[in-house]
């Protein structure tokens, strides 16, 4: 535990030096070319690395845990229950995050009298159609899902294995203990590249700060107040009433555990990547079984993206008030049925939630060029919102923990 706390601590200290080396140090240095031709190539390398490693550690973590968790938990119907708990509250808390993006996009009013220029290097897909949705979360050959890190099509083919094993006694039983022995060993390398997160962590975060700049910022400072001040809230007030009321724990408990996880998904933008340590920190942190957190965090960095739902919601008022295309109440309370589609559908990996914007803007009958007016701020913005899917992630399967009579650290 102790090593666990200075090891958060560095990672703290790594990401605030970062961001310190980014906003303040690298501007000064800036025509100095042991800086550019040098420093910065090597801080870019350190953060790519640290990023490679953690999404090498996800499939075969995500594998190895909901097999051998969902033969551990031994029959359907109980994996059924879980599932019926976790789901609702995935839905809840993403339909209140979009209610903070309806209310913080009213009240910043982002978008009006802005001059922003459009970044026409954006490519812009088709949506997908929800029946190719649906389709698309079953597995034709599962090698393949592993090998483009599929979430959904990987979560679908390892929940599968977890209760074939259930079926069929003693043979079922000696390839879950194989998985079993295999996550501990998967484990132990997430704890590997967990020692290397302080450095990772400052080299994502520097080299981000430095890119962008603070001057950026400026003509879009009231879509980021919006985004940020919503997302603070909506983390805040409803994680908060989560943990006090179900986990009968204190929101500082709550938020003090999932801290490392909540830094990596700042600096990744990646609920994914971040998978490693958020299961890390829900099971040695707050306490909850593998049994539940293997089948809740993975599901929830593919499905439940509170964070994506709300930057989606704000982003809409921003890109109707820029084209000035006045969104009746109609069309804003139809957000909550296109942002939580189109979050549901929003891959856990970086920059996702901006590609899947597309979709909400054709909902409610918006231009989908407006995706180009927020793709240069995307990196700050995808910082906010994946920070909240991990935590939402945490809160709810702390959650369903608690509702499973699971006994929390104190
Ligand atoms: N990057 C986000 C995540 O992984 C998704 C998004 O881009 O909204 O949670």
């Amino acid at each position: 535990m102790e090593n666990r706390t200075s090891l958060l601590l560095k990672v703290s200290i790594g990401f605030f030096l970062g961001i310190l080396f980014g906003f303040i140090i690298a501007p000064i240095l800036n025509d100095s070319y042991i800086l550019t031709d040098y420093i910065m190539p090597f801080v870019d390398l350190i953060g790519k690395i640290f990023l490679t490693l953690l999404t090498m550690l996800t499939v075969p973590l995500v594998v190895s845990l909901i097999i051998s968790g969902v033969a551990s938990i031994g029959n359907v119907k109980t994996l059924g229950r879980i599932g019926v708990k976790t789901l609702p509250l995935f839905l809840i808390t993403t339909e209140i995050a979009i209610m903070f993006g309806l209310i913080f996009g009213n009240l910043f009013q982002p978008g009006s009298k802005i001059d922003i220029p459009i970044n026409t290097q954006t490519t812009i897909n088709p949506p997908q159609s929800i029946s190719d949705f649906i389709l698309d979360i079953f597995p034709n050959n599962p090698i393949a899902s592993m090998a483009n890190n599929n979430m959904l099509q990987i979560i679908i083919f390892a929940l599968f294995v977890g209760i074939a094993c259930t079926l069929i006694g003693n043979f079922g039983k000696r390839v879950a203990r194989f998985f079993e022995d295999f996550a501990k060993v998967t484990y132990s390398l997430t704890y590997m590249v967990m020692s290397f997160a302080p450095y990772g962590v400052f080299a994502l975060i520097s080299v981000t700060a430095a890119r962008y700049g603070l001057t950026i910022l400026r003509p879009f400072a009231k879509v980021i107040a919006a985004v940020y001040v919503g997302s603070f809230i909506h983390v805040i007030v409803i994680y908060s009433l989560l943990i006090i009321f179900f986990c009968k724990r204190s929101p500082k408990w709550f938020f003090k555990r999932i801290q490392g996880a909540a830094i990596t998904a700042f600096v990744t933008r990646s609920s994914a990547a971040t998978l490693p340590i958020t299961i890390a920190n829900v099971r040695d942190k707050l306490g909850v079984s593998e049994k539940i957190s293997s089948f809740v965090l993975p599901l929830g960095a593919t499905l439940n993206m509170d964070g994506t739902a709300l930057y989606q919601t704000v982003c809409v008022l921003f890109i109707a008030r820029a084209f000035n295309v006045p969104l009746t109440l109609t069309m804003q309370l139809e957000l909550f049925v296109f942002a939580t589609v189109a979050s549901i559908g929003t891959a856990g990996i970086t920059g996702a939630g901006l590609i899947m914007l597309s979709v909400v803007l054709t909902g409610v009958g918006l231009p989908i060029e407006g995706v180009a007016l927020v793709a240069g701020i995307d990196v700050i913005l995808g910082s906010a919102r994946t920070c909240v899917n991990v935590i939402g992630d945490a809160a709810v399967c702390a959650v369903v923990a608690s509702s499973e009579r699971e006994t929390l650290t104190v």
